[in-house]
């Protein structure tokens, strides 16, 4: 238990799934909780990008779910519509050649937007967005953070958790103890995605095709996902290793190369509305998972899809579980 007089205040960086879930967990333990995000909204990686015209997902594009916990939680959002069952007609590129992709696990999609479940679940938690944390420290037991934007907060902390990618973690944990930092040195590759909204229906015999040992990993037409509007969207990503090795490219040129890749594969872009994103941490995971990890000496928790299988639903749970590990070790509610 923890050695205050009053309960425990919990500070949490990020808003993607794994913050949110940390927050949402604690909060129905009876704890309260603060949320920092850099971002204007909530989802991190799990998000869709809006035009007037045309939305597309641009960064997770489906998720499956194998943990009970998880299952529970996805027919939470399922009963509130803001997930469902994408069944795609999913192809395989490889070699030149073309063949149907088996069956596999059910895939799940956000509705109507990958970045709904977040958005769910942030309305019920205490979010302060455009708040960069660039700054932790720590003084008497207390954790104080720093915005980029507003500078110094004058509120502290008894606990804080870090639910942001490896690197950014590995950034601010070094900071009060390198020994901390090392243990959050994990690799995590870039992806460059780009976005192609036509005005015409496009055809293309498939919704979404795995393509291996080319430029691009990954493409798939949004409208054929549940309760999606506007324009025809196709999503397209390079390889893991590709981005890693030119996440440095000029935009236009990394477009460029892309588009001409799905284009060898069947996807034409002429005339087309192209938008393109730079992600510098998509995808990387520790092995074997710990989960999340909890410095009992810091009162400091990480959580996040880089603890806990590299997805969705690693995200989550990682999330959660470290939201009960805080519990056990936090001043409670009622003290
Ligand atoms: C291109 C791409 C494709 C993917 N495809 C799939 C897929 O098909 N299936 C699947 O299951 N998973 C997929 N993933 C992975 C999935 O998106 C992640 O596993 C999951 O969304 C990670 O959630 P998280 O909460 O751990 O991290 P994030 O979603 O990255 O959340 C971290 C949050 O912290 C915020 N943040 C960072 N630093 C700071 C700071 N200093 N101050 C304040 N806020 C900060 C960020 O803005 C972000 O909102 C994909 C990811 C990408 C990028």
């Amino acid at each position: 238990m923890g050695n205050q007089n009053t309960k425990s205040s919990i500070a949490i960086i990020g808003a993607g799934l794994a913050g949110l879930s940390c927050a949402k967990r604690l909060q129905t333990l009876g704890f309260e909780v603060q949320v920092f995000e850099k971002s204007r909204g909530p989802s991190g990686r799990m998000s869709t990008r809006n035009s007037d015209s045309w939305s597309a997902d641009h960064g997770a594009q489906y998720f499956t779910a194998r943990d009970p916990l998880f299952i529970e939680e996805l027919t939470t959002w399922i009963h509130d519509r803001v997930a469902a069952a994408w069944n795609p007609h999913l192809k395989v590129y490889e070699n030149g050649q073309w063949r149907e992709s088996n069956p596999g696990e059910q895939r799940y999609v956000g509705t109507p937007a990958m970045n709904s479940p977040g958005k769910h679940l942030a309305k019920s938690i205490p979010v302060k967005y455009s708040q960069t944390i660039d700054h932790i420290d720590r003084k008497d037991n207390q954790w104080i953070l720093r915005t980029a934007e507003d500078g110094t907060m004058k509120e502290h902390f008894d606990w804080l958790v870090l639910a942001i990618p490896a690197p950014q973690a590995f950034a601010l944990s070094k900071l009060i103890d390198r020994s901390l930092s090392e243990k959050n040195a994990v690799d995590m590759l870039g992806c460059w995605t780009v976005m192609v909204c036509f005005t015409e229906k496009q055809d293309v015999p498939f919704d979404a095709a795995f393509i291996n040992g080319e430029i691009i990993s990954w493409l798939s037409r949004n409208n054929s996902k549940p309760n999606r509007q506007g324009l025809e969207t196709w999503t397209i990503h390079a390889n893991p290793q590709w981005s890693h090795q030119w996440i440095e490219l000029d935009k236009d040129e990394a477009s460029k190369q892309i588009l001409e890749c799905a284009k060898q594969i069947g996807l034409h872009s002429q005339n087309a509305q192209v938008s393109v994103h730079r992600w510098r941490y998509a995808s990387g995971s520790i092995a074997p998972s710990p989960e999340f990890r909890l410095e009992k000496v810091f009162n400091l928790g990480l959580c996040g899809d880089w603890l806990h299988s590299g997805r969705v639903e690693g995200a989550w749970l990682s999330g959660y579980q470290l939201g009960n590990a805080i519990a056990v070790q936090a001043t409670p509610p009622n003290h």
